[in-house]
């Protein structure tokens, strides 16, 4: 898979071959992100991470991803520090670091300034979320960990029976997700929410145009049981201030939860982070031991699938494997 030069900004900027190309080019770079074998193919380009939003996991994700295939990361990370906070618009920043690196990540809270940057800039940027509007590199790496966890079950994609909850209108994975579980074909779709936090109208729209059937809840579903559940995070830094959403305890992904709408085979996902907060209703800790929560599973699996981004941006994925090296060190990382 080439996408050399490219920008990822959505998830639409990809056809579904390029998505499968990738997902097996992820698979062919676990064992670099598990440490078993070390490569150098970037060795000397650089890798700008603009964080502009409050980030743990995508952005030292990122910056890994890109240290694993031997690439430098250089960062900068919110206003207060970059030049924006003097004034200077996104075309210029994105100018700038066009001359001084090789590929960019950006990570900024409004919808659309991505693509700001990417008009802007001579490097490949990749959108690591755009305010409520998506975060393409989660989807990949959702795809990914389904794909792995439907195969360990012996499960087709094709068919699976989806429920997301959460915040389905600014939680921005779901949307990306959404559009990429579009492209494949009879997928039942569940969406749970509050009613002031359901899935924007269009993406319903989206996935009903394409044939998919799709189910809106306001109190969990009592005759599904359904193949995977993706729970997100109520995403407060976006509702307006005056906004109080009275959250229903029986919304929250527990075990009970899980005995009403699951299987023992029902895989349970969540971006991350996971709102801790008492009074949050995040998923919760009671599924902890459950071996069908793949929520480390799954962001573990954003190391493999941003290398295979980068490998994929930078035009080395072809037989990459021929750079493999054996370390010279040992990692005690644990794998979830
Ligand atoms: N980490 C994800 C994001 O940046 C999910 C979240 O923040 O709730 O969109």
């Amino acid at each position: 898979v080439s996408l050399a030069g490219r920008d990822l900004v959505r998830i639409d900027d990809l056809s579904i071959e390029e998505i499968s190309a990738l997902i097996d080019l992820a698979r062919r770079l676990a064992p670099v992100a598990r440490g078993e074998v070390v490569t150098r193919v970037l060795e000397g380009a650089i890798l700008a991470s603009l964080f502009f939003e409050a980030s743990t996991r995508t952005r030292l994700s990122f910056g890994a991803a890109f240290a694993r295939l031997g690439g430098d990361v250089r960062e900068t990370v919110g206003f207060t520090f970059s030049s924006m906070a003097k004034g200077e618009s996104i075309a210029d920043t994105a100018r700038v670091v066009s001359g001084y690196a090789d590929v960019m990540v950006v990570r900024h809270p409004e919808a659309g300034s991505v693509q700001l940057f990417a008009d802007a800039a001579t490097i490949p940027v990749i959108n690591g979320g755009d305010g409520p509007a998506e975060h393409p590199t989660q989807a990949l790496l959702d795809l990914y960990t389904i794909t792995e966890e439907f195969r360990v079950l012996d499960k087709p994609l094709e068919g699976a029976h989806v429920l997301f909850c959460g915040d389905l209108r600014y939680g921005r994975t779901v949307h990306s997700l959404a559009k990429l579980l579009n492209l494949f074909d009879g997928i039942r779709f569940s969406l749970l929410s509050p009613p002031e936090l359901s899935l924007p109208d269009e993406l319903v729209a989206l996935l009903e145009d394409r044939g998919h059937e799709v189910m809106v809840h306001t109190r969990p579903p009592t005759d599904a049981k359904v193949d995977l559940v993706y729970t997100t995070r109520i995403q407060r830094e976006r509702l307006e201030e005056e906004m109080t959403i009275d959250l229903d305890p029986g919304l929250q992904v527990n075990r009970d939860f899980l005995a009403r709408v699951g299987t023992k085979d029902t895989i349970v996902m969540h971006p991350l982070p996971r709102d801790s907060r008492p009074g949050a209703l995040d998923l919760s800790t009671d599924l902890d031991d459950d071996p069908r929560l793949a929520i480390f599973r799954q962001s573990d699996r954003g190391i493999p699938v941003r290398m295979a981004l980068f490998a994929a941006i930078m035009d080395v994925a072809e037989g990459i494997e021929a750079s493999f090296a054996t370390p010279r060190w040992r990692s005690s990382r644990s794998f979830g």
